[in-house]
């Protein structure tokens, strides 16, 4: 049959495949530099630590232990579909308004969108309908905000 071999330790970026983690940039001076460094904070908590490949995604697979998740859980239940059942249970959808806001600022630096588009009406009123009592900033907070962004953990 047509079906794909197993998936079994394929890779070690099972661990990024949920909605476990979620990924952002953290500016640091290195050596006088300036140095993109990848990070990902845990989507159950407030753990966060660099992405490096020094250190694998291992600690990251380990952490999400603390919280009884398996990681890329949701993959393999989809690979499963056909077979028997199982006993997984699914990652339930949590709003956390600081996750959200701060995907809200990864998507103004990474796309460049103006720190004014927290007061654009429309755009307020699009946010205000997936999530009333989102905490959406004035563009003075967001700015601030995310320069703090870019100085933490330093
Ligand atoms: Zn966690």
């Amino acid at each position: 049959e047509g079906r794909p071999a197993k998936r079994q330790k394929k890779s070690t970026s099972d661990v990024w495949k949920g909605k476990d983690y979620i990924m952002y940039y953290v500016v640091e001076e290195i050596d006088g530099k300036k140095v993109r460094v990848e990070w990902a904070k845990c989507t159950h908590c407030d753990y966060k630590r660099p992405r490096d490949n020094k250190n694998g995604t291992s600690v990251f697979k380990n952490h999400l232990k603390t919280h009884n998740v398996v990681p890329g859980q949701q993959q393999l239940k989809l690979d499963k579909k056909l077979g028997e059942t199982v006993a997984a249970t699914p990652t339930p959808y949590k709003y956390d308004p600081d996750v959200s806001l701060r995907l809200f600022y990864m998507a103004i630096i990474m796309h460049e969108y103006p720190f004014v588009i927290s007061e654009h009406e429309y755009f307020v009123e699009f946010i205000k309908s997936l999530h009333p009592t989102f905490p959406m900033k004035s563009r003075i907070t967001v700015r601030k905000d995310i320069m703090a962004i870019f100085v933490e953990e330093k």
